[in-house]
Protein backbone atom coordinates (compact mmCIF):
# COMPACT_ATOMS: atom_id res chain seq x y z
CA UNK A 1 0.00 0.00 0.00
CA UNK A 2 0.94 3.37 -0.99
CA UNK A 3 0.91 6.33 1.48
CA UNK A 4 1.12 9.87 0.79
CA UNK A 5 0.20 11.40 4.13
CA UNK A 6 1.37 9.79 7.61
CA UNK A 7 -1.58 7.87 8.57
CA UNK A 8 -1.07 8.77 12.30
CA UNK A 9 -0.47 12.71 11.76
CA UNK A 10 -1.56 13.50 7.86
CA UNK A 11 1.48 15.22 7.41
CA UNK A 12 3.04 14.67 3.80
CA UNK A 13 5.51 12.15 3.47
CA UNK A 14 8.59 12.87 1.36
CA UNK A 15 8.18 9.56 -0.45
CA UNK A 16 6.28 6.87 -1.06
CA UNK A 17 8.80 4.25 -0.50
CA UNK A 18 8.55 2.42 2.70
CA UNK A 19 9.30 2.14 5.25
CA UNK A 20 9.25 5.91 5.64
CA UNK A 21 9.60 7.91 9.05
CA UNK A 22 6.67 10.72 9.09
CA UNK A 23 9.34 14.03 9.17
CA UNK A 24 7.00 15.70 12.07
CA UNK A 25 5.67 12.71 13.85
CA UNK A 26 8.65 10.08 13.30
CA UNK A 27 6.04 7.74 12.81
CA UNK A 28 7.83 4.95 10.59
CA UNK A 29 5.11 3.99 8.18
CA UNK A 30 6.43 -0.47 7.26
CA UNK A 31 5.47 -2.00 4.23
CA UNK A 32 4.16 -5.30 6.17
CA UNK A 33 1.87 -7.76 4.56
CA UNK A 34 -1.64 -8.86 6.07
CA UNK A 35 -2.15 -11.69 8.86
CA UNK A 36 -4.49 -14.14 7.49
CA UNK A 37 -6.55 -16.62 9.58
CA UNK A 38 -7.66 -19.77 8.33
CA UNK A 39 -9.50 -21.87 9.99
CA UNK A 40 -9.50 -26.48 9.82
CA UNK A 41 -12.42 -27.88 11.08
CA UNK A 42 -13.02 -31.34 11.23
CA UNK A 43 -16.81 -32.24 11.68
CA UNK A 44 -18.72 -35.04 12.32
CA UNK A 45 -22.01 -34.44 9.98
CA UNK A 46 -25.58 -36.63 10.28
CA UNK A 47 -26.46 -38.24 6.99
CA UNK A 48 -28.48 -40.88 5.78
CA UNK A 49 -25.35 -43.04 5.41
CA UNK A 50 -24.75 -42.01 9.52
CA UNK A 51 -22.25 -39.97 11.05
CA UNK A 52 -19.39 -38.80 9.24
CA UNK A 53 -16.08 -37.57 9.73
CA UNK A 54 -15.50 -34.55 7.29
CA UNK A 55 -13.34 -31.33 6.62
CA UNK A 56 -15.42 -27.75 6.63
CA UNK A 57 -14.15 -25.70 3.80
CA UNK A 58 -16.28 -23.02 0.95
CA UNK A 59 -16.49 -22.62 -3.03
CA UNK A 60 -15.39 -19.17 -3.19
CA UNK A 61 -18.11 -16.23 -4.66
CA UNK A 62 -15.10 -14.13 -4.76
CA UNK A 63 -12.08 -14.24 -6.97
CA UNK A 64 -10.50 -17.29 -7.36
CA UNK A 65 -14.68 -17.99 -7.79
CA UNK A 66 -15.84 -21.15 -7.67
CA UNK A 67 -12.41 -22.81 -6.39
CA UNK A 68 -13.00 -24.60 -3.02
CA UNK A 69 -10.73 -23.44 0.55
CA UNK A 70 -10.57 -23.38 4.12
CA UNK A 71 -12.25 -20.60 5.62
CA UNK A 72 -10.62 -17.28 6.84
CA UNK A 73 -9.73 -13.91 6.28
CA UNK A 74 -7.75 -11.04 7.33
CA UNK A 75 -6.63 -10.35 11.25
CA UNK A 76 -7.78 -7.18 12.45
CA UNK A 77 -5.65 -5.32 14.89
CA UNK A 78 -8.24 -5.44 17.56
CA UNK A 79 -8.36 -9.29 17.22
CA UNK A 80 -5.93 -12.32 18.60
CA UNK A 81 -5.21 -14.55 15.33
CA UNK A 82 -7.79 -17.34 17.05
CA UNK A 83 -10.52 -14.77 17.07
CA UNK A 84 -9.61 -13.90 13.57
CA UNK A 85 -10.56 -17.52 12.81
CA UNK A 86 -13.49 -18.07 14.82
CA UNK A 87 -15.13 -14.79 13.14
CA UNK A 88 -14.28 -16.03 9.47
CA UNK A 89 -15.68 -19.32 10.32
CA UNK A 90 -18.96 -18.16 11.52
CA UNK A 91 -19.09 -15.27 8.83
CA UNK A 92 -18.27 -17.83 5.98
CA UNK A 93 -19.92 -21.30 7.17
CA UNK A 94 -21.88 -20.08 10.03
CA UNK A 95 -20.52 -22.70 12.07
CA UNK A 96 -18.80 -21.80 15.88
CA UNK A 97 -15.61 -22.49 17.23
CA UNK A 98 -13.87 -21.90 20.30
CA UNK A 99 -10.67 -19.89 20.19
CA UNK A 100 -9.31 -21.07 23.24
CA UNK A 101 -9.84 -24.90 21.57
CA UNK A 102 -7.65 -24.23 18.76
CA UNK A 103 -3.98 -25.08 18.04
CA UNK A 104 -1.50 -23.57 15.43
CA UNK A 105 -1.00 -26.38 12.91
CA UNK A 106 1.03 -24.70 10.37
CA UNK A 107 2.10 -21.12 9.56
CA UNK A 108 2.80 -20.40 5.86
CA UNK A 109 4.09 -17.54 3.32
CA UNK A 110 1.52 -16.64 0.51
CA UNK A 111 2.97 -15.75 -2.85
CA UNK A 112 1.95 -12.40 -2.11
CA UNK A 113 4.08 -11.94 1.15
CA UNK A 114 1.31 -12.36 3.14
CA UNK A 115 1.46 -14.67 6.40
CA UNK A 116 -1.57 -17.71 7.07
CA UNK A 117 -1.85 -18.93 9.97
CA UNK A 118 -4.15 -22.54 9.65
CA UNK A 119 -5.33 -23.26 13.02
CA UNK A 120 -6.83 -26.57 13.76
CA UNK A 121 -9.89 -26.87 16.00
CA UNK A 122 -11.52 -28.68 18.22
CA UNK A 123 -13.61 -31.49 15.91
CA UNK A 124 -17.59 -30.30 16.37
CA UNK A 125 -20.95 -32.25 15.23
CA UNK A 126 -22.94 -30.58 13.15
CA UNK A 127 -27.22 -31.91 13.29
CA UNK A 128 -28.53 -30.68 10.56
CA UNK A 129 -25.78 -29.45 7.87
CA UNK A 130 -28.65 -27.70 5.61
CA UNK A 131 -29.16 -25.02 8.19
CA UNK A 132 -26.18 -23.31 8.13
CA UNK A 133 -25.79 -20.00 6.86
CA UNK A 134 -22.98 -18.74 4.88
CA UNK A 135 -22.33 -15.12 3.68
CA UNK A 136 -21.95 -13.58 -0.14
CA UNK A 137 -17.86 -14.73 -0.13
CA UNK A 138 -19.16 -18.17 -0.24
CA UNK A 139 -21.37 -20.21 -3.09
CA UNK A 140 -21.52 -23.27 -0.64
CA UNK A 141 -20.26 -25.03 2.56
CA UNK A 142 -18.73 -28.31 1.87
CA UNK A 143 -18.21 -31.08 4.15
CA UNK A 144 -14.94 -32.62 2.33
CA UNK A 145 -14.23 -36.02 2.89
CA UNK A 146 -10.91 -35.95 0.51
CA UNK A 147 -8.79 -33.11 -0.63
CA UNK A 148 -10.68 -31.28 -3.83
CA UNK A 149 -9.37 -31.70 -6.92
CA UNK A 150 -10.09 -27.52 -7.55
CA UNK A 151 -8.40 -25.86 -5.14
CA UNK A 152 -8.07 -22.35 -4.85
CA UNK A 153 -4.30 -21.48 -3.01
CA UNK A 154 -1.21 -23.55 -3.22
CA UNK A 155 -1.13 -23.05 0.39
CA UNK A 156 -4.55 -24.32 1.12
CA UNK A 157 -3.81 -27.40 -0.58
CA UNK A 158 -1.05 -28.24 0.97
CA UNK A 159 -2.83 -28.14 4.25
CA UNK A 160 -6.09 -30.33 2.76
CA UNK A 161 -3.59 -32.90 1.58
CA UNK A 162 -1.96 -32.74 4.94
CA UNK A 163 -5.27 -32.98 7.26
CA UNK A 164 -6.53 -35.88 5.11
CA UNK A 165 -3.21 -37.73 5.43
CA UNK A 166 -3.33 -36.78 9.19
CA UNK A 167 -6.88 -38.28 9.98
CA UNK A 168 -6.03 -41.31 7.63
CA UNK A 169 -2.93 -42.55 10.38
ZN1 LIG B 1 3.28 11.73 11.26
Amino acid sequence: MDYNFCPACSVQLPTTTLPVTCPACHETIWDTPACIGVGIVPVTVRSHMGLENRLLATRRAIAPVGLVCLPGGHKLRKETWQQTVAREVLEECGVIVNPETMTLLHAANASNGNVLLFALCAPITIDDPTSLVHDAEVQEILFLSEPPPDPAFPTHAEMFARFFAMIQK
